[in-house]
């Protein structure tokens, strides 16, 4: 069979997505942008053209925008992987940066060191602080050679699919955009996107499938979908969500709750009370920080967002 090539977003994904990066910062850094940041999400963009993964990163932003503007809720949990990208182009309140602190009547721009600082060194005025020091997780690959994910999982509640099917139908124009179920053909799992001048009925007669309202879907292993060069976005609808009615609500609770966690220096103390030596106590807490899911070295910073998430499944 020959390969197909998938289908592709018609208009260039990593342009526009610099375009949304630079106008998020200007408005998250009101009296600049920290030349840390420019850098970092500069180097982000690179690994995520260098992927391939764009048009990943162009549905996740959509599929962000169509749920804020509704008012409704969308997560895509650790998929995220704690870039600053998608910290700008989605709905969550969680900066991965290192813990800093802001000014945003100067812009004055400095690491966390001590907690106690509320005026700015340069301005005088009240200083904020930001970052939740989150680690950034890649789906493949080590700290040293990371690999951009290929898609995201997303799950939301009541009233959001339908949304989300258009919001693929405009950005794939004259593509098929076909429904997902799963095998035992019980429920929908997702979307996919056939290649150019394909049709699931006359190209793919093998993955046709009826969901139970009869209409026309995908039915396959993901392997086997994905190697014919149909895209798929996994999207679930997951009820816990329908019991999220703000959006805002719920992240300050995850804020709350973040902001209660162990630190690096609560864990140390524990460890020592166990009986390690320093040098273990250290080497533990040292051991934890890039583990998805671990801890992060702050006060303020806290854990891995896999996590939070998880709470919420
Ligand atoms: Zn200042």
């Amino acid at each position: 069979m020959n390969i197909i090539e998938k289908a592709k977003i018609n208009d260039n994904s990593i342009v526009y997505l610099k375009k949304l990066c630079e106008q998020k910062l200007d408005e998250y850094y009101t009296a600049g942008v920290p030349g840390v940041v420019v850098s970092r999400v500069k180097d982000e963009l690179v690994k995520i053209k260098a992927a391939n993964s764009e048009d990943v990163y162009r549905i996740y932003y959509e599929f962000n925008k169509v749920a804020a503007d509704n008012g409704l809720f969308i997560s895509s949990r650790a998929d995220t992987g704690n870039l600053m990208v998608t910290f700008l182009l989605g709905n969550s309140p969680f900066d991965p940066m290192q813990p800093y602190y802001y000014c945003e009547e100067c812009g004055h721009y400095e690491d966390f060191v001590e907690i106690d600082i509320v005026k700015c060194s340069i301005c005088g005025k009240h200083i904020e602080m930001r970052g939740y020091g989150l680690p950034e997780i890649f789906e493949f690959g080590s700290n040293d050679n990371p690999r951009i994910r290929r898609r995201f999982e997303f799950h939301f509640g009541d009233g959001l699919r339908t949304l989300l099917k258009e919001v693929l139908q405009s950005l794939y124009l004259g593509y098929e955009v076909v429904d997902v179920i799963s095998p035992d053909k019980s429920r929908k799992v997702g979307f996919s996107v056939l290649p150019e001048g394909q049709i699931l009925l006359r190209d793919y007669p093998e993955l046709v499938a009826y969901d139970m309202d009869g209409n026309i879907a995908i039915c396959g292993d993901d392997s086997d979908i994905e190697e014919k060069g149909i895209i798929l976005i996994p999207a679930i609808e997951n009820f816990v969500y329908n019991t999220v009615k703000k959006p805002s609500n719920h992240y300050i609770q995850l804020k709350n709750y973040v902001n209660q966690i162990k630190t690096k220096e609560s864990i140390f103390e524990e460890k020592l009370k166990e009986g390690f030596s320093s040098d273990e106590a250290y080497d533990f807490v040292k051991s934890k920080i890039y583990e998805p899911g671990g801890f992060v070295p702050s006060k303020i910073g806290v854990l891995h967002n896999k996590w939070i998430w998880s709470l919420n499944r």
